[in-house]
């Protein structure tokens, strides 16, 4: 491509990105297309002769567009919503242009440089102990896979040659995310050997309960290595007892990881510390700024106070062959389980500084304010019914009887294409999840869900009468 070619193709991009964010209402959340379609739009194969930037680009508004969902419009609130501001946007185009693989420091010194002292800036907006390393993955069910192979690697060196796992034992609550499963699996952990310990009213795990499983376990001669805790549940964002959890982790040894892929970010926030109290003494940690902090996906950012177990478990360079632990050229494909990595830390640098502290943890004030009033307004309609207690930006409710209800109400929401909300199932029965996590999404825009959903519900009690 000619340079010229590429000013014109590149500002044409960025003048649509700026379009696209300042029309961004004007777009349903959710494509109205059926699975397959786009599959069927586009030719079977590759073109043999290249075709030219305006081409493609006109294509992808014309094709692609139409079934994107718009993760960036203020009325998504499905899972946990997510959006990108505009220094990650540029800071990724800029990335992209580098190109570069931080494989080990000499591959680009800037990539593990930089990833050190953005961790390092996370970590302390988080309060987290100066003592934790960090590392960038790219999303929270990789960074907790890590903690769970580290924390295997502690507790049996010796199974990274004989593969033989089958006697340890790994413990989380009911509600912790699939992906803790998914890791342990991985790891060789096999489902039998993992304890999901039941919680109590407010959805936490019941840690005299977690105390009786390790002690049965071993009785019956297994080896209980490693407890995940959650901060921030998927399903209503409840918070597990850190503090008690690590006071049963230190007492068995156990590698204790807390898993805060959405709700640590509110770690910044000093009248949210109480919650995470405990949280300094585990092995490791995980928040996606992906999620909650206006950094584009992926980008989760892993911390541990064991880097040593990491590195021996994601390293196959023998001790006697590594560099002298003063020297400050670190390799970061020695603490995972890929060789590759992006420039990552880039974006998170640009949005860090862009938004600064202060402006970060506005936002995470704002939408907790936006949540709390919303959960206020489903408390005074005696219709529905607030199904867990709202500790972030993620409010739970259903409407009063039979399941059926809720899910035409939801099914009436999404398809406005206005709002996009996800559900959960709570004691066996459905809800409907509203998250604030996009940081376009105002009061207006959440009171404009509220009316929507009570519109829906009124008109279907008329019809039914
Ligand atoms: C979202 C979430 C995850 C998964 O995050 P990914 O980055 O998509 O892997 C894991 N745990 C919790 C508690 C989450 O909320």
């Amino acid at each position: 491509m000619q340079p010229e070619n590429f000013r014109r193709s590149g500002h044409a991009a960025v003048d649509w990105i700026a379009e696209y964010q300042e029309h961004i209402r004007d777009y349903p959340v959710l494509p109205a297309m059926q699975p397959g379609e786009l599959i069927d739009a586009l030719p079977t194969s590759a073109p043999d002769a290249g075709e030219s930037m305006d081409v493609i680009l006109a294509d992808f508004q014309r094709l692609i567009l139409p079934a994107v969902t718009h993760w960036n419009h203020p009325g998504f609130l499905a899972y946990f919503a997510n959006s990108s501001t505009e220094p990650g946007i540029v800071a990724e185009l800029l990335a992209a242009a580098l190109n570069v693989n931080g494989m080990i420091w000499r591959s680009s010194p800037a990539v593990t440089e930089l990833e050190a002292v953005t961790m390092g800036w996370l970590r302390q907006w988080l309060g987290l102990p100066p003592e934790f390393f960090g590392i960038i993955y790219d999303t929270a069910s990789i960074s907790s896979f890590h903690a769970i192979v580290a924390a295997r690697e502690a507790a049996a060196p010796e199974a990274r040659r004989t593969g033989d796992y089958s006697r340890l034992t790994m413990y989380c609550s009911e509600l912790a995310h699939s992906s803790i499963e998914k890791s342990a699996v991985a790891a060789g952990i096999g489902q039998d050997n993992i304890r999901k310990i039941g919680v109590d009213g407010q959805f936490r795990m019941k840690v005299d309960e977690l105390a009786a499983a390790v002690q049965r376990d071993r009785a019956n001669g297994m080896r209980p290595f490693c407890v995940i805790a959650t901060a921030g549940t998927t399903t209503m964002a409840s918070v597990d007892p850190v503090g008690e959890i690590s006071r049963v982790a230190a007492a068995e040894g156990l590698w204790l990881h807390v898993d805060g892929a959405y709700g640590g970010a509110t770690m910044m926030l000093p009248s949210m510390r109480a919650l995470f109290e405990g949280v300094e003494k585990a092995d490791s940690f995980v928040v996606n700024p992906h999620k909650w902090m206006m950094t584009p996906v992926d980008l989760s950012a892993f911390y541990t106070r064991r880097p040593d177990a990491l590195r021996r478990a994601f390293s196959l360079t023998p001790e006697y062959l590594r560099g002298s632990d003063e020297s400050r050229e670190v390799n970061l494909m020695d603490y995972s389980v890929a060789l590759g990595r992006r420039f990552r830390a880039l974006k998170l640098w640009f949005v860090m500084r862009h938004h600064g502290r202060e402006g970060m943890a506005a936002m995470l004030e704002r939408h907790m304010r936006d949540a709390a009033q919303f959960a206020e307004w489903v408390r005074q309609d005696e219709r529905f019914e607030l199904c867990a207690p709202v500790l972030f930006s993620l409010v739970c409710f259903r409407l009063k009887g039979p399941d059926a209800a809720s899910e035409r109400l939801l099914q009436e929401i999404n398809r406005s294409g206005k709002a996009f909300l996800s559900h959960g199932v709570i004691d066996g029965r459905m809800v409907i999840r509203m998250a604030i996590g996009n940081y376009r999404t105002t009061l207006e825009d959440v009171r404009a869900v509220w009316k929507l959903t009570r519109e829906i519900v009124d008109r279907t009690a008329e019809s039914a009468d």
